[in-house]
């Protein structure tokens, strides 16, 4: 699955009470989602209406890091059964908790692979 490339910014339009989140593209911006104020006091803090927008406007940059983060963890395991699972526990593969482990599924679902 392909997404559109990073940077992704985030801008907030005062007027309509969201943020924007866009790639720039030329002289114009690419949309990529709106975060919206529209649930502040149903669940959501103003707090998280912004922590929101900059955790999505991250997210390639954080794909792409985390997709680091798992080579350079598998290349600091000490045997061939870990490499081959790219695990740090392979007996526990299916529901193991490890950083690779974590790293695979979140990756997988920023790829919508599951
Ligand atoms: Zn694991």
């Amino acid at each position: 699955m392909k997404y559109t490339p990073g940077p992704w910014n985030k801008t907030e339009d005062k007027l309509t009470q969201q943020y924007y989140i866009a790639r720039p593209y030329g002289k114009s911006v690419l949309h990529i989602a709106n975060v919206t104020k529209e649930d502040i006091g149903y669940g959501i803090s103003e707090e998280e209406y912004h922590a929101n927008a900059s955790l999505i406007a991250a997210a390639p940059e954080l794909l792409e890091a985390c997709k680091e983060a798992l080579e350079a963890l598998h290349n600091l395991m000490p045997d061939e059964r870990m490499k081959k699972a790219n695990c740090w526990n392979p007996s526990e593969y299916e529901k193991c908790s490890c950083t690779s482990c974590k790293l695979k599924r979140v990756i997988a679902k920023a790829e919508g692979r599951v």
